[in-house]
């Protein structure tokens, strides 16, 4: 079992993924129930007894909603920011009402990376409306692998951090015409727009076509928003953009994840 990312659930109601190394997995948030997460990781071929920790990017709703059960089940460690942990504990609560608390919580700093096992984690702050967003790479086996979505726009240090990953599963929202004269209020649209909201199909084209160095194996569209985009156009836009770059790579991969069902494993290195 090499290097793989396999996505469990992508977009608005629900967000969870695993970085797997051949000595075990990471839990990347647990935005879905704890029953759904282990239904479909049977679907993809993936082991719960192999996962070490979980990892929390933020504490919005579709990123947590199934931590307090998932971490109590697998028996493992959260890691999460400080104010990350205080904000979610102030929100969830346990069967009796009262705040949630974790067995075993570890707190990580943007900025400062940190090992699970043999994958070295590095967190990075994202521009995102959430009080310790984070974005992360995950490095095993020689291999690096980029994970970042929830976030109004790509700042050169997160580019940075994209350098030469060999997998990437990166954030492409919505087409911001599709936004504009969709069916939400405008205070939510000017909050999905804004610096700190989410990428648009376009943010990531500027991207992949100006900054993005072709290194990954595969590439995943992700956090496709339901009412505001297409997976046909986020795919499209995408494709266009990497231009000749898609290319140079026989190998070169470029996946949608899904809300309500899991992708199968893509492999690297
Ligand atoms: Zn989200
Ligand atoms: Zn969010």
């Amino acid at each position: 079992m090499a290097v793989r990312v396999t996505v469990l659930a992508s977009g608005s109601r629900g967000n969870c993924a695993l970085f797997s190394s051949s000595a075990g997995s990471i839990l990347v948030d647990a935005g879905i129930s704890c029953r759904e997460t282990l239904k479909r990781m049977k679907a993809a071929g993936e082991d719960p007894h192999q996962i070490k920790a979980i990892v929390i990017s933020h504490e919005h709703n579709d990123h947590v909603a199934g931590l307090g059960v998932l971490a109590r089940k697998l028996k493992v460690p959260v890691y999460m920011t400080e104010e990350t942990y205080e904000s979610w504990r102030n929100s969830a609560r346990d069967d009796e009402g009262k705040p949630a608390t974790l067995e075993a919580c570890e707190h990580f700093h943007a900025g400062r990376s940190f090992m699970i096992g043999d994958i070295i984690v590095n967190p990075f702050t994202i521009p995102h409306d959430a009080v310790d967003p984070c974005g992360f790479t995950f490095k095993a086996e020689g291999v690096k692998v980029g994970m970042v979505t929830d976030l109004g726009y790509l700042p050169y240090s997160v580019k940075d951090h994209l350098r030469r990953c060999d997998g990437l599963l990166i954030e492409s929202n919505h087409d911001v015409e599709m936004l504009r004269n969709g069916p939400y209020p405008w205070m939510v649209k000017q909050r999905v727009m804004s610096r700190v909201g989410h990428l648009s199909n376009s943010a990531l084209a500027d991207f992949l076509e100006s900054d993005y160095d072709g290194s990954a194996a595969f590439l995943i569209l992700a956090h496709l928003s339901q009412e505001n985009n297409y997976p046909e156009l986020a795919h499209r836009t995408a494709i266009r953009a990497l231009g000749g770059k898609l290319n140079l790579f026989q190998a070169n991969m470029l996946a949608i994840a899904q809300q309500d069902k899991p992708l199968q494993p893509l492999y690297v290195g």
